[in-house]
């Protein structure tokens, strides 16, 4: 049975000091109480809070996420992060492919697929994003969109590595907006998305793969869309910044797991 996964993305907040504190805040929290029926819980501050947050979460079973990489060992590509850079600090996940990226840097699938294909060469699980925009869902288009985002991002990858990666579904409209994609909505591009895993890689990795769901994810709503069969688990933006929050998804994702 596929475990529920609530990644918290913490986007361009949190230094290493508040990183510190909110870190702290949760996993004390759930180092208090531990999460029930195996929901895994990750975190993905910006790179240079990461040190903070693994020295935070030790020994709480948190995972330690990036929120990219650059698709290289090392090299002169100024600026960028490499994977073993982010095993060394202790991550565990990587999230790859976010809308904000795909959007204000231009990534293309060609590129995500470059950069998941290193990760997993890391033992690096990559949480892969991807998503339509407004404008693609209203004129019809969404599993087109998704099916060409999936193809791309996982070329090449064998089917023992397709186990490591866990798939965000992202309708861009719904990411920072407060405007959530309905529990029907979700679940209704969550099935396209297995059945179109089963065709690459059969039944069984497709009932393996983790789907989360991911935008304007809230304390109130959490519930209705864990609920979903095919939705196990969530990417969190907004939500994760405040420790309340967050865990209250965590716990919603406990009572649907
Ligand atoms: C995200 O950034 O992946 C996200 C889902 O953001 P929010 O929860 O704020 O919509």
């Amino acid at each position: 049975m596929r475990p529920y996964i609530v990644a918290g993305n913490w986007k361009m907040h949190m230094d290493p000091e508040s990183g510190r504190a909110l870190a702290s805040e949760i996993a004390g929290e759930l180092r208090r109480q531990p999460s029930a029926n195996g929901v895994q819980t990750v975190l993905c501050p910006p790179f240079l809070t990461l040190p903070a947050v693994h020295e935070a979460i030790a020994g709480s079973g948190i995972g330690l996420g990036a929120q990219n990489l650059y698709p290289q060992d090392s090299g002169a590509f100024t600026g960028e992060v490499g994977p073993g850079m982010l095993t060394a600090v202790g991550c565990t996940h990587v999230i790859l492919g976010h809308s904000e990226r795909r959007q204000y840097f231009n990534e293309s699938d060609e590129f995500i697929n470059a950069k998941a294909r290193k990760a997993l060469a890391h033992g690096l699980h990559p949480i892969v994003c991807i998503g339509e925009t407004l404008e693609q869902r209203e004129s019809g288009v969404t599993e087109s969109v998704i099916d060409t985002q999936l193809r791309g991002a996982l070329t090449g990858i064998s089917p023992d590595d397709m186990r490591s990666i866990i798939l965000a579904y992202e309708p861009i409209w719904a990411i920072g907006t407060g405007r959530t994609a309905t529990p029907e909505q979700a679940q209704e591009v969550h099935v396209f998305i297995r059945t179109l895993l089963a065709e690459l890689h059969g039944g069984e990795i497709a009932g393996d793969i983790v789907i989360q769901y991911g935008g304007s994810v809230k304390a109130d709503n959490a519930a209705e869309l864990f609920a979903q069969p095919d939705v196990d688990g969530g990417l969190i933006g907004g939500a994760s910044l405040k420790a309340d929050q967050f865990l209250a998804i965590i716990r919603a994702a406990e009572a649907s797991a």
